[in-house]
């Protein structure tokens, strides 16, 4: 942990709790950004930033599921700095003053892409930072915003503020394994001396993903067809459904992003609907999402919910999601579990 990774609605103490994007008053006020940041940067003394004697490449994930999948391939020959933290929610991020001081140390910058940090452009041009953006969604086949009901589609608005296209790969385990090879060639190409540890690094953790894919089939194949059924906070298992066989009935939020304003009340009862009509065993809150609205829908419909999913986060360390493979096959017993009762 370090003191990037901060929840949604806290703020990071780099100015001292100033809200809001900084960048907007950084031409004014660069000479007190630049102290504050290193303030916070020397106030962080647990922060494994890199120090003189470590020859460590630094480097930036956006968020924590691509912190752990950048750690597993570097290794203790990289320096991660994660921007959006374990239960933190990357739609509805606000960067800070730290953040842009880890953009310009960095040598790369691993980012999802696909809108899913709609606020990273402006924090890298406002950082000054120079390093490499990677996205590690390339070469991944994509999959359309998901369009439940057309009561429950993507506004153009929204399609204009987070892409066409869902940003949430990783929920597909051969996606991740797309993201782990593009993050060991980006890595090779940024720090060549190192390019065979990398590749063994990646080769062993592609190995163990290869058989992470085989489990969650397997444990998917046990559940009848029939119970295959999603109903989530908001819309990120759009790859998961399409990789292992669920159909997504619906969202509370009815959106990809949580960013999205609440559900009409017409909404969240046509979607009660939905889940009586097509008879759903069970619905799931996130650990990115405020569980309310699926707690309300739960009532209304008199459907049991299952225990919250780890969706676009880890969870915190010793939880059971605290890495892309526990959280993988903990989402997969949850649902599994929650959905054959
Ligand atoms: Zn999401």
């Amino acid at each position: 942990m370090d003191c990037n990774t901060v929840k949604p609605g806290q703020q990071n103490n780099g100015l001292g709790g100033a809200t809001g994007p900084f960048w907007k008053s950084l031409q004014q006020f660069l000479p007190l950004v630049l102290g504050a940041v290193l303030v916070g940067v020397t106030a962080c003394s647990s922060s494994p930033m890199p120090t003189n004697d470590s020859n460590a490449l630094p480097v930036v994930a956006t968020f924590s599921i691509l912190d752990d999948l950048v750690q597993n391939v570097g290794g203790e020959q990289v320096q991660v700095i994660t921007l959006v933290g374990p239960d933190g929610d990357a739609h509805t991020f606000e960067p800070t003053p730290a953040d842009s001081a880890a953009l310009t140390k960095a040598a790369v910058i691993f980012e999802n892409g696909l809108g899913l940090e709609p606020w990273l452009d402006d924090l890298y041009s406002a950082s000054g930072a120079t390093a490499q953006r990677v996205v590690v969604s390339n070469g991944v086949d994509l999959l359309g915003i998901h369009e439940a009901g057309a009561e429950q589609a993507a506004t153009d608005a929204d399609h204009a503020d987070h892409g066409e296209f869902d940003p949430h790969i990783w929920h597909n385990v051969a996606n991740a394994m797309q993201m782990v090879e593009n993050i060991r060639n980006a890595l090779s190409a940024a720090d060549p001396d190192h390019a065979d540890l990398y590749a063994t690094n990646a080769e062993n953790y592609l190995a163990e993903l290869k058989d992470l894919d085989g489990w969650v089939r397997e444990r998917v194949a046990t559940l009848p067809a029939a119970r295959r059924k999603l109903v989530t906070s908001h819309d990120t298992f759009g790859y998961f459904a399409a990789a292992y066989g669920f159909e997504i009935i619906g969202t509370a939020m009815g959106s990809a992003s949580t960013e999205a304003a609440d559900p009409s009340a017409r909404d969240l009862a046509a979607l009660a609907e939905t889940i009586k009509a097509a008879d759903v065993p069970a619905i799931f809150a996130e650990n990115v999402a405020n569980p309310q609205l699926v707690e309300q829908i739960a009532q209304e419909t008199d459907v049991k919910m299952g225990p919250p999913l780890y969706t676009d986060a880890l969870g915190k360390a010793g939880s059971d999601g605290d890495s892309y493979i526990k959280m993988m096959r903990y989402n997969v017993d949850a649902i599994v579990n929650a959905l054959s009762e």
